[in-house]
C-alpha cells in the first residue's frame, strides 16, 4: 500500500462532538462499549444471514457466523472480529464518519448535557460505535464487504479526522482493533471481557468466542415460540436470571405483536426475600432490545409493586440506544409497562381458577406485593381486586376467599360487602362487631393484616358494590330471613326507649369529649357496647397505625367516634338503675365499658388507669 492510496477525510461536525464528549469525559461505566460493538457484530451477522437467504452469496459462504475476540494484555490490545456483511468503502465512511442516530433529535443535547451534569450518567447513552473511543486511544477497522468488493482499512485516534485505505488479504466482516488508554489496560484482560460479555451479551445469537472459548452459552430462548422450549430450559434460564438455585413458583411466557411487539418471560420465585428480611428488592426485570440488554433490574417496565418478579422484556421497537433517563418517559416504555402489568394480572386470575394452592401459596408469600399495589397505584384497582384474598366468617379457619365468591353468596337484600378488622379470627369472633352478622347469617370478611384496611378503603367498591367496615357508624345490616323472630325477642327484654334515651345522654355526659354521640345499637347481640367510626374513610385498624406511628390522632379522631350500647345486655340494663342508686359507682363501670370497646376496636387506652379502676370496681363488688 502506497501513502497516496491513504486518505485522510474530516468527522461530521455532529460526530466530532459526540466525540469529545465521549473522550473527554471520564467514566464508570465504560464497560458498555464492549456491549456497543458486539451488538454491532450481532447486527452484521443478522444482516448477513438475512441477505444470505435471498441472495445466495458466494464470497466467503463457508465462513461460519460468529464473534471472535482477542485480547492482547501485554500489548494491551483488544480486538473484536465478526463474519458478518461488512461494509464498502462508501458504507465504511458513511456508517463511521456521520452520526445518523435514529429517532431522537436531541440525542446530543442530552448527551452533553448528561456530560456535564454527572459524568456517571454519560456511560448509559449508547454512543454506538463512537463509545470504543472510551477506552482506545486508536481505533482500527478493518472490513471486507460480503459482496467480495475490496477490502479497506479505517483508522482514528478520534481526534478530527479518520484515514481509509485499501486493506487486501481480509475475509468477509468486520475487525476492530482497540489499542486501550492507558487507564484502560484492563479491556484487555480476558475475565474482564467475559463478565462484560455475560452481563450484557450472554444472548446474542452466535457464538461469542473470548480467546477461542464461547463464552454465551445460555440462549435467549423467549423469542422461541413456547411450545418449542422444555421446562428443563426454562428452569435453567430462570436461574441463570435471578441468580437463584430453586424453581419457580410461576411463568409466563408471552409474545405480542400488537400493540407492541414484545417477547417476555417472568417468573415468580418461590420466596419472598423482602419479608424474610433482606431489605428492599431491587426489580428483576431486564429490558433488551432484539437481545441486547438496554436496563438492567429495570425500574420502568413494570411497577414498583411488581419488582419481585424475575425475568426478561425484549422489544424490537425500542431503540437500542436510548438512555436510562429517556427510558422513564418514553411513551413506549408506558405502554409496555401497561401491557406488561395487565397480562401479568390476568396470568395471576387464570392461575388461581385453575389452581387455587398454587395460589393460596403465592397469596402468603407475595400478596403483600399486590396490596402495594393497591394502595399505590389506581390504574390496576380492577385487576388487583380480582386478586384479593381473605378469610372469612364463610371459610373455615385458614382458608381463603375471593371478592367474587363473596358476592356470589351475598344473601338476598345485602348490596354491600362487609369487614372487620382484627389481630386474629379469634380476636373477631369474639368481638362485638360481628354479633349481628352472626346472627342474621350475613357474611362478614375477616382482614387480619392492618394493611388489610388501607387496601380496601382504596379499592372502595368492587364489581359495583361498596365495600364497608363493620365498625362504621352508620352500617345497617340488610334484614334476612335468619332470626327475625328471635329479634324481636331481645327487644321484648330490651330496656324502654325513654330510660334508653336518657342513660345514653348520661354517659356522653360521663365520657364528655372521648366520643361524639352514645347511641344504643340496632346490632349488638352479647355485647353491651361497642366503638364505631362516623368518618367512612378511616377504621379502628387505621386510627391504630397512626397511633403506633406515633402520630397523634387521638384528637381529630375523638370527634369522629361513637359508642354504641346494646340495650337488652344485662350490664346495660343493669347500670340504668346503678345510675340513679350510685351514679359515682355506675360512672366508673361506664368509664371501664368504655375502655372494654376501645379495646375491641384494637384501640389504645391508659392501661395504668384501667387496671386501677377495674380493682376499685372488684373491691366494691367484693363488698367493702
Ligand atoms: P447503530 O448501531 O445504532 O446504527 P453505531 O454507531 O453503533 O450505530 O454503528 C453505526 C453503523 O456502522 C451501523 O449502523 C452499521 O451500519 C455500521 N457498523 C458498525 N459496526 C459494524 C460491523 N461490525 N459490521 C458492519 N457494519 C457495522
Ligand atoms: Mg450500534
Amino acid at each position: 500500500m502506497t501513502e497516496a492510496n491513504v486518505e485522510t477525510r474530516e468527522f461530521q461536525a455532529e460526530t466530532r462532538k459526540v466525540l469529545d464528549i465521549v473522550i473527554n469525559s471520564l467514566y464508570t461505566e465504560r464497560d458498555i462499549f464492549v456491549r456497543e460493538l458486539v451488538s454491532n457484530a450481532a447486527d452484521a451477522l443478522e444482516k448477513y444471514r438475512h441477505l444470505s437467504l435471498t441472495e445466495k452469496p458466494e464470497f466467503d459462504a463457508d465462513v461460519p457466523l460468529e464473534i471472535t475476540i482477542d485480547c492482547d494484555d501485554k500489548k494491551h490490545v483488544l480486538t473484536i472480529t465478526d463474519t458478518g456483511i461488512g461494509m464498502t468503502r462508501e458504507e465504511l465512511e458513511t456508517n463511521l464518519g456521520t452520526i445518523a442516530h435514529s429517532g431522537s433529535g436531541n440525542f446530543l443535547e442530552e448527551l452533553a448535557e448528561a456530560a456535564r451534569k454527572d459524568i456517571n450518567l454519560i456511560g448509559q447513552f449508547g454512543v454506538g460505535f463512537y463509545s470504543a473511543f472510551m477506552a482506545a486511544k486508536k481505533v482500527t477497522v478493518k472490513t471486507r464487504s460480503w459482496d467480495g468488493s475490496e477490502g479497506h482499512e479505517w483508522v482514528s485516534d478520534g481526534g478530527g479526522t479518520y484515514t481509509i485505505s485499501p486493506c487486501p488479504g481480509l475475509h468477509r466482516g468486520t475487525r476492530i482493533i482497540l489499542e486501550l488508554k492507558d487507564d484502560a489496560h484492563e479491556y484487555a484482560n480476558k475475565f474482564t471481557i467475559e463478565r462484560i460479555i455475560q452481563q450484557y451479551s450472554t444472548f446474542i445469537p452466535f457464538p461469542v468466542k473470548v480467546d477461542g472459548k464461547t463464552v454465551n452459552t445460555v440462549q435467549a430462548i423467549w423469542t422461541r415460540s413456547k411450545s418449542e422450549i422444555t421446562d428443563e430450559e426454562y428452569t435453567e434460564f430462570y436461574k441463570f436470571i435471578a441468580n437463584a438455585v430453586d424453581e419457580p413458583m410461576y411463568r409466563l411466557h408471552f409474545s405480542a405483536d400488537a400493540p407492541l411487539a414484545i417477547n417476555a418471560i417472568l417468573f415468580v420465585p418461590k420466596e419472598n426475600y423482602e419479608t424474610l428480611g433482606m431489605g428492599r428488592m431491587q426489580p428483576g426485570v431486564n429490558l433488551y432490545c432484539q437481545k441486547v440488554l438496554i436496563d438492567q433490574h429495570s425500574e420502568n417496565i413494570l411497577p414498583e409493586w411488581l419488582r419481585f418478579l424475575k425475568g426478561v422484556v425484549d422489544s424490537e421497537d425500542l431503540p437500542l440506544n436510548i438512555s436510562r433517563q429517556a427510558l422513564q418517559d418514553n411513551a413506549l416504555v408506558v405502554k409496555l409497562r401497561k401491557v406488561l402489568t395487565k397480562r401479568f394480572l390476568k396470568f395471576l386470575d387464570e392461575e388461581a381458577k385453575k389452581n387455587p394452592d398454587t395460589y393460596r401459596e403465592f397469596w402468603k408469600t407475595f400478596g403483600i406485593f399486590l396490596k402495594e399495589g393497591m394502595t399505590t397505584d389506581f390504574e390496576y384497582q380492577k385487576e388487583l381486586g380480582r386478586l384479593l384474598r381473605f378469610e372469612s366468617s364463610a371459610t373455615e379457619p385458614g382458608e381463603l376467599t375471593s371478592l367474587d365468591d363473596y358476592i356470589g353468596r351475598m344473601k338476598e337484600g345485602q348490596e354491600e360487602i362487609y369487614y372487620i378488622n382484627g389481630p386474629s379470627r379469634a380476636a373477631i369472633e369474639h368481638g362485638p362487631y360481628v354479633e349481628m352478622f352472626r346472627k342474621r347469617g350475613i357474611e362478614i370478611i375477616y382482614t387480619l393484616e392492618p394493611i388489610d384496611d388501607f387496601v380496601l378503603s382504596h379499592l372502595r367498591e368492587y364489581e359495583g358494590r361498596k365495600l364497608v367496615s363493620a365498625d362504621r357508624a352508620d352500617l345497617r345490616l340488610p334484614e334476612t330471613t335468619d332470626t327475625e323472630a328471635g329479634e324481636k325477642k331481645d327487644q321484648a327484654e330490651s330496656l324502654p326507649e325513654d330510660k334508653v334515651k336518657a342513660l345514653c345522654s348520661w354517659m356522653k355526659e360521663v365520657l364528655g369529649d372521648r366520643v361524639k354521640e352514645v347511641k344504643p345499637s340496632s346490632r349488638l347481640v352479647d355485647s353491651p357496647a361497642m366503638i364505631v367510626n362516623v368518618d367512612g374513610f378511616m377504621t379502628s385498624t387505621m386510627e391504630r397505625i397512626m397511633q403506633a406511628q406515633g402520630q397523634d390522632s387521638g384528637l381529630a379522631m375523638a370527634g369522629k367516634k361513637e359508642m354504641e350500647i346494646n340495650p337488652a345486655s344485662p350490664i346495660i340494663r343493669k347500670l340504668a338503675d346503678l345510675r340513679e342508686a350510685d351514679s359515682e359507682f355506675a360512672a366508673m363501670l361506664v368509664e371501664q365499658i368504655y375502655d372494654n370497646a376501645m379495646i375491641q376496636a384494637g384501640l389504645l387506652v391508659d392501661s395504668q388507669e384501667m387496671v386501677g379502676r377495674s380493682y376499685r370496681i372488684m373491691e366494691r363488688i367484693a363488698g367493702k
